[in-house]
């Protein structure tokens, strides 16, 4: 077996990271990092799936989870409106290969994509 990921970690409880919300399969934290006024991730409880295409592929249940998660998320801290980012691959900025939900808003650049 390999490492858990440190989301895994997070879940465990072995990193300090607040859940802000939860649901059966799902959770959602603070990037410790933010890229945008609010920035959360909202990720799926196993790590089993490496990517969002592996979890669409695998169990299409749990991205509709992940993603309901994510509007949850969005409403109580971002004010409902929100872009929602899967980085796949670490030529597109992958760094953690725990499927995970960037969930980004509280004020974006208008029409930007960075
Ligand atoms: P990726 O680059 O894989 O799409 O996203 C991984 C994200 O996890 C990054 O935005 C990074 O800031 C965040 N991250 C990495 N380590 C930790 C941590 O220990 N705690 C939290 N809350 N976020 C983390």
């Amino acid at each position: 077996m390999s490492e858990p990921s440190i989301f895994s970690r997070i879940l465990r409880g072995e990193i300090p990271s607040e859940i802000i919300a939860e649901t059966e399969n799902a959770f959602a934290i603070r990037d410790i990092a933010p890229k945008a006024p609010v920035h959360l991730l909202v990720i799926p409880k196993t790590e089993q799936y490496r990517n969002v295409v592996e979890l669409a592929a695998g169990d299409p249940d749990l991205l509709a989870e992940v993603i309901g998660l994510a509007n949850a998320v969005a409403a109580e801290h971002a004010g409902g409106d929100f872009r929602l980012v899967f980085n796949t691959g670490s030529d597109a900025g992958q760094t953690v290969f725990h499927v995970h939900a960037h969930v980004l808003g509280g004020g974006l650049t208008e029409g930007s994509l960075g």
